[in-house]
C-alpha cells in the first residue's frame, strides 16, 4: 500500500458498515457520512451513520452476548483472544499506521511508532485476564460465617473515544472489556472511523463471539449521546472534552451507570535552571509538538525559571522551526496537519487571542497554505513569549501546536501557580536536583508527572487524570478495576 497516494486496502470505494452482534449492517436509517483526509481534504470513504437505533440494536446484541456464551468463556479463553488479537494486529500495523494517518493525519513514524504500544497494551490485558481474582477476608462476626469477595463484569460497556489516536484509543477500551469479561459498543469519533472498524474485522477473525465487540460509527450527538443516556449499559467508558464529558455525566444519571472520563487538560511543564537544556529544549518542545498539540496531556504551559527564561524559550523557538510540519503520510514529516477545519479555525482563533492578550510569537502564529497545505489545516508549531497566567491561552485547552512560555522564580511560586488550573492531568519537571524533582512530584495536582522525559506511557503504568481532566484510570491494574463489579458473599458454616 502506498499512503502517499491513499492506497489502502480497507479504502475499497465501498461504503463501510457498522459492526453489530457479529455482522456488517448499514444504518437503519440508510444514513452515511464522509471521513476526509486532514492533509489533502480528499474523501476517504464514506461511513454508515449510526444513531438512536443502531445504538439500541448493538446494546441489544452486546446484552444477548454478555448473557450468552461469553458468560462461559474462562480466563485463559479470554486470555487466547486477546493475544490472538495482539498478533493480528502485529501483523497488520502498517495498514494500520497508515489508515490511522490517512483519517486524522499524524505523521506515519507516529503512527508506525504505536506499534510497541497499542501490541504491549493487548498483551497486558491479555495477562491481566487470568490474574484477576476476588480476595477472602477475615470478619469479626459471633460464630463460624466466611466471607469473600468475587470480582465480576460490570456488564455492557458503551465506549466513546476520539480522534487523536483511533488505534490506541479502541485498543484502550476493548482490551480491558475482553480481559473482564464485559462487553462493549464502540462509538469511534466522526473524524477518524476507520482504524476502530478494521480493529473490529481483527476482533471477528480473533475469533471474539458475535455482540461481544461492536462497532457504530456516528456523531457525538446522535449515536455518543444515545450510547450515553441508555437504559440498558452498564458503564461508559469516555475519552474526549471535558464539555462532552459533563453532558455524559448528565444523560447517565437516568440508570445511574459507572462512568470512567479522560478529559482535557493544560498540563504545567516546568523548567528549572539546574536541568541538561539540551534534552528540554527538545523535551519541553516535543511535549506540545507531537501529534500536532493533539494529545490532552500535552505540556502546554512551559515555565521557565526566570534566569534562563529568554535563552531557553528562544531555544525552544529555534527548536520548533527545524520541525518539518507536512503530510503526515511522508517519511519525512514531524509535525501533521490538525484533523479537521473546525480544529484548525478553533486553534487558530487562539493565536490572535493570544496577540490580542499580548502574548509575542516567536515562532509560527498562523496557519499554513503554501501551495498544497491549503488544501489541508495546517498550523506550525508555535512559541508564545510573555504569557501571563490569566490570559487565555495559559488557562484554556487549545489542542494545537501552542507552547504559552512563562517565567517563574521559585519552587514554591511555581507549584502554587502551576497548580492554578481547572485540569490535572499530565504536568513536566526538568531539573537536576533530586529533592525538587520529588517534592514537585507530591506537589502537583495532575494524574501523571513526568521528570526529565515527557508522555511516557506503559501498559502497566496507569494514566488519568485529577479534577476536570476526570476520573478512572487507563493502563495498569486500576483500569481493570473499572471494569469489574466487587461482589461480597457470606457462607454460615456451623
Ligand atoms: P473533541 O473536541 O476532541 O472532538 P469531543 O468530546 O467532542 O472531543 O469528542 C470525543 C468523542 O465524544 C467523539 O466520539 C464524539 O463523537 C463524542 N461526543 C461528542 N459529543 C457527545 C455527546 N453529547 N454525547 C456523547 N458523545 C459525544
Ligand atoms: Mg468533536
Amino acid at each position: 500500500m502506498n499512503v502517499m497516494t491513499q492506497v489502502h486496502p480497507f479504502l475499497d470505494g465501498k461504503t463501510k458498515r457498522m459492526l453489530i452482534g457479529g455482522k456488517w449492517l448499514e444504518a437503519a436509517s440508510g444514513k452515511t457520512f464522509e471521513t476526509r483526509n486532514p492533509a489533502t481534504g480528499e474523501i476517504l470513504a464514506h461511513v454508515a451513520e449510526g444513531d438512536a437505533e443502531d445504538i439500541d440494536r448493538a446494546v441489544a446484541a452486546a446484552r444477548e452476548a454478555f448473557n450468552g456464551p461469553w458468560s462461559k468463556f474462562k480466563p485463559a479463553q479470554r486470555q487466547a483472544l486477546l493475544l490472538k488479537l495482539a498478533d493480528l494486529v502485529e501483523e497488520n500495523i502498517e495498514e494500520f499506521a497508515a489508515l490511522d494517518t490517512l483519517d486524522m493525519g499524524a505523521p506515519i513514524s507516529r503512527t508506525r511508532g504505536n506499534k510497541a504500544r497499542a501490541v504491549g497494551m493487548l498483551r497486558f490485558y491479555a495477562g491481566m485476564a487470568t490474574a484477576l481474582h476476588g480476595e477472602t477476608i477475615n470478619n469479626s462476626l459471633p460464630g463460624e460465617i466466611v466471607s469473600f469477595t468475587l470480582k465480576e463484569p460490570v456488564g455492557v460497556v458503551g465506549a466513546i473515544i476520539p480522534w487523536n489516536g483511533p488505534l490506541t484509543a479502541a485498543i484502550w477500551k476493548i482490551g480491558p472489556a475482553l480481559a473482564t469479561g464485559c462487553t462493549v459498543v464502540l462509538k469511534p469519533a466522526e473524524e477518524a472511523p476507520l482504524t476502530p472498524l478494521r480493529l473490529g474485522e481483527l476482533c471477528l477473525e480473533a475469533g471474539v463471539p458475535p455482540g461481544v465487540v461492536n462497532v457504530v460509527p456516528g456523531f457525538g450527538e446522535t449515536a455518543g449521546a444515545a450510547l450515553a443516556s441508555h437504559p440498558d449499559v452498564d458503564k461508559v467508558a469516555f475519552t474526549g472534552s471535558h464539555v462532552t464529558g459533563q453532558s455524559i455525566i448528565r444523560a447517565s444519571a437516568g440508570n445511574l451507570k459507572r462512568v470512567s472520563l479522560e478529559l482535557g487538560g493544560k498540563s504545567p511543564d516546568i523548567v528549572f535552571a539546574d536541568a541538561d537544556l539540551s534534552q528540554a529544549v527538545p523535551g519541553s518542545g516535543m511535549a506540545v509538538f507531537a501529534n500536532s498539540g493533539q494529545i490532552c496531556s500535552a505540556g502546554t504551559r512551559l515555565f521557565v525559571e526566570k534566569k534562563i527564561y529568554d535563552e531557553f524559550v528562544s531555544r525552544v523557538a529555534d527548536f520548533s522551526k527545524t520541525l518539518r510540519v507536512g503530510n503526515g503520510a511522508d517519511p519525512e514529516t514531524q509535525v501533521g496537519p490538525l484533523v479537521s477545519q473546525e480544529q484548525m479555525t478553533r486553534v487558530s482563533s487562539y493565536l490572535n487571542i493570544g496577540r490580542q492578550e499580548g502574548a509575542r510569537p516567536l515562532s509560527g502564529g498562523e496557519r499554513l497554505t503554501d501551495g498544497d497545505m491549503a488544501k489541508g489545516f495546517f498550523v506550525p508549531p508555535t512559541v508564545f513569549a510573555d504569557v501571563r497566567d490569566d490570559m487565555r491561552i495559559a488557562q484554556e485547552e487549545i489542542f494545537g501546536p501552542v507552547i504559552s512560555a512563562i517565567p517563574f522564580t521559585d519552587v514554591e511560586e511555581v507549584i502554587e501557580r502551576g497548580n492554578k488550573t481547572q485540569f490535572g492531568l499530565g504536568s513536566g519537571v526538568w531539573t537536576r536536583d533530586v529533592g525538587k524533582a520529588h517534592k514537585l512530584a507530591r506537589a502537583i495536582r495532575a494524574g501523571s508527572v513526568w521528570i526529565n522525559c515527557y508522555q511516557a506511557m506503559d501498559p502497566a503504568v496507569p494514566f488519568g487524570g485529577y479534577k476536570m481532566s476526570g476520573y478512572g484510570r487507563e493502563s495498569g491494574v486500576q483500569h481493570l478495576e473499572e471494569y469489574l463489579n466487587v461482589k461480597a458473599v457470606w457462607i454460615k458454616t456451623d
